[in-house]
């Protein structure tokens, strides 16, 4: 079997030319969905990371602004910060650009930000809702994995959906999507012994190590469909994704290229969490 390529730029354009036009609707109201990033120090990959969010909210109509600030910041004053932001009516969505510097506890920021302005779904109240299949802000990128299995008809009621990773951000939260969308999840991790017996029953296998080229054809099932959300950087300075390409896909029935694949439908779900704010704040007549 040869796979079909689930191309993540292509869905991307569609899903944020649709949310160009909510946004105009909102601007039509007098509201403008706004996105605050909060970003500390100066890792090159998160400022790419932040000028890519900036760039993609002002494509689609909407507004946003930076907060960079030095890597001495004090936990409290990112505090402060925070607060402030959560009081702003005019700014629906707040995101404190992760990594932060080691004498900050990252949990505590996360917990300071308004539930109603977790545009990244990361507040436990937010998982709480999504655990419970409540309405909530999803984390991006389950959230877009999920919208792009949808978009390519890829049923998951009943399927073995088997993860490989348990993070907070990826692993942790796309199991429990694919949960709420009636599939038997298993989870893998790195002390999982014989993962290739979980890997090989796989009908979806959500791959998401950051072990660049890991899986291969003979660790996939004849016609599974693969997600593979690792970013690995070469030695070569290209990117790759957890999967050998050529031979998971010569296998796989559908699979994500890396790059094209899970990362821009990452920060089109940030974009529609943070005009779903907008709205909340327009329900409530403010
Ligand atoms: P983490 O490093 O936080 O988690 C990696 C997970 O993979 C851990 O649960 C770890 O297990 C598991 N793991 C590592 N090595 C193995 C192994 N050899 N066998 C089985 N399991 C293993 O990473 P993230 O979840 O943050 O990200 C995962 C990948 O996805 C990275 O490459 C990252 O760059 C990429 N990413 C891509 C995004 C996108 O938009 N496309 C967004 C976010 C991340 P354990 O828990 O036991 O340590």
């Amino acid at each position: 079997m040869t796979a079909t390529e689930m191309n993540g730029k292509e869905l991307a354009k569609k899903v944020r030319t649709d949310l160009a036009g909510e946004v105009l609707q909102l601007k039509e109201k007098g509201i403008t969905p706004h996105l605050t990033v909060i970003i500390i120090g100066d890792d090159p990959a998160s400022k790419s990371y932040v000028r890519g969010k900036e760039k993609a909210s002002a494509e689609i109509g909407m507004s946003s602004d930076i907060i960079a600030l030095p890597s001495s910041t004090s936990e409290q004053d990112l505090l402060n910060q925070i607060d402030d932001l959560n009081r702003n009516e005019t700014v629906h969505g707040i995101l404190v650009q992760l990594p932060l510097p080691d004498h900050i506890n990252e949990q505590q920021v996360i917990e300071s930000i308004s539930p109603e302005k977790d545009v990244d779904g990361f507040h436990p109240v937010n998982i709480g809702k999504m655990v419970t299949g409540n309405s909530t802000f999803l984390p991006c990128t389950p959230y877009g994995i999920i919208t792009m299995l949808k978009a390519h008809d890829v049923s998951m009621e009943g399927k073995h959906a088997v993860i490989l990773g348990r993070s907070n951000i990826v692993g942790k939260p796309i199991g429990q999507l694919l949960l709420n969308e009636n599939a038997t999840v298993t989870h893998c991790h790195s002390r999982t012994e014989n993962l290739t017996e979980y890997t090989k029953e796989a009908d979806i296998l959500i791959l998401a190590m950051g072990r660049a080229n890991a899986i291969r054809g003979e660790h996939v099932k004849n016609g599974a469909v693969i997600v593979d959300v690792g970013i690995n950087r070469l030695e070569d300075g290209s990117l790759t994704g957890d999967a050998d390409f050529p031979s998971a896909a010569a296998k796989a029935s559908k699979i994500t290229p890396v790059p094209r694949g899970v990362g821009p439908m990452t920060i089109t779900m940030l974009l529609k969490n943070t005009i779903k704010a907008a709205k909340g704040l327009s329900a409530v007549g403010k």
